[in-house]
């Protein structure tokens, strides 16, 4: 997330606003909303401040580098610091619900914490109302965002609300939806434009339970899988490429071909190098190149039983050719970045490029800038 420092009056209240320029407050303003105004001088910040004064309290000036027309930030008036939580320009657009989860991911990106966060659900709430344009598809990760059931029911009912045509996509372990529950809070009216995307690591339970760390997550994850399949919600499986993984993945393919056809798509994805992956590097850290024969041969086993899968987070340099054009640009915008060396690679525009904490844990393979000749 992009921290930005700011000036703005002390008694400015903390919370979501969106961040406008001077010039369109009036047409965008509305009392049920909070603004930011960039103030690029004095005179503008003082006009604000009048403005204020006289009433329009759900207003402030804001003096920042690096702070765009349309953000919506989490202001923190006391740090004078603002997180921009939504950028339109951004390619990539998500919610944070909670940071509870019910798995305990060997190469966890985000390990969960057991405090009660349920303040996050207004906090998407307030963002989707704050934001100016919809974006296409906007995701809901955590944690485990069904730990937070009823309330993601109201984020849902929110979406459909402000931003009716964007596609959710939802990132579960599914573990919960065997809990009548939890099916009852999310499906009492089915949800329309979502797509759920559901980690599997192991075509048998002890092989995805020990990658996710908790027994019985298997048998769960396949009933909230069949539970998704029986109400036709989209689904796309999510590998994440670590050694126990790699290990078995022929057969994991093999698996979803077999028992699971009805997926919308089957995600091949590298692991991001942070979080729990640092503490277990010696399961997580692999060269995507020294693996290439076998994501070309899990490629092969998916096509014969047509199923459509996609890579994720992997370079083009470390993947075979054949594959690249399912190659997708995955890394969300504020996390992604590119190596000196790719500035000589001529496929870089097509390129997911890199995490950006890279430089301080370890790269996806050894990168190797692709020339013009041999695309
Ligand atoms: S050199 Fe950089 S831009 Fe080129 S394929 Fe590798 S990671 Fe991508």
């Amino acid at each position: 997330m992009r921290q930005v420092s700011i000036g703005l009056p002390m008694a400015t209240e903390p919370g979501i606003l969106r961040v406008v320029d001077v010039q369109s407050l009036a047409e965008q303003w509305r009392d049920d909303l909070r603004f930011l105004v960039l103030a690029p001088n004095a005179a503008t910040y003082e006009q604000v401040e009048q403005w204020r004064a006289r009433g329009l309290r759900n207003i402030a000036p804001v003096t920042a580098d690096g702070l765009e027309e349309g953000d919506v930030v989490d202001c923190n008036p006391d740090r004078a610091r603002a997180i921009v939580l939504f950028r339109e320009s951004d390619a990539h657009h998500s919610l944070f619900l909670t940071n509870r989860c019910n798995s305990y991911c060997l190469m966890c990106s985000q390990p969960p914490t057991r405090h009660d966060d349920g303040w996050l659900v207004e906090h998407a709430i307030e963002i989707v109302r704050h934001a100016r344009v919809a974006p296409a598809v906007i995701g809901i990760s955590g944690g485990e965002p069904l730990l937070a059931s009823e309330g993601l029911q109201r984020v849902f009912a929110t979406i459909r609300k402000c931003w009716p045509d964007t596609v959710i996509e939802i990132l579960t372990n599914g573990r919960l939806l065997h809990q009548a529950r939890v099916r009852q809070a999310l499906f009492s009216e089915l949800p329309t434009n979502v797509r759920w995307l559901v980690p599997l690591y192991g075509h048998a339970d002890f092989l995805h339970d020990f990658v996710v760390q908790s027994p019985g997550a298997f048998d769960e994850t396949l009933e909230g899988l069949l539970t998704l399949q029986s109400l036709q919600q989209p689904i796309q499986l999510r590998i994440v490429l670590i050694e126990p993984v790699l290990d078995i993945l022929d057969e994991l393919c093999r698996f979803i071909g077999q028992n699971l056809p009805f997926v919308e798509c089957v995600a091949l994805m590298a692991c991001e190098p942070t979080g729990f992956a640092l503490a277990n590097r010696d399961l997580c850290e692999l060269d995507l190149l020294d693996a290439a024969p076998m994501l070309d041969r899990a490629s092969r086993i998916l096509e014969r039983y047509q199923v459509r899968h996609v890579f994720m987070n992997a370079p083009l340099c470390a993947l075979p050719p054949r594959l690249w054009g399912r190659a997708t640009r995955s890394i969300s915008d504020w996390k992604n970045t590119y190596a000196d060396e790719c500035a000589r690679c001529s496929v870089k525009d097509r390129c997911c490029g890199l995490f950006s904490w890279h430089e301080r844990n370890w790269k996806p393979t050894k990168l190797k800038p692709i020339e013009e000749t041999a695309v």
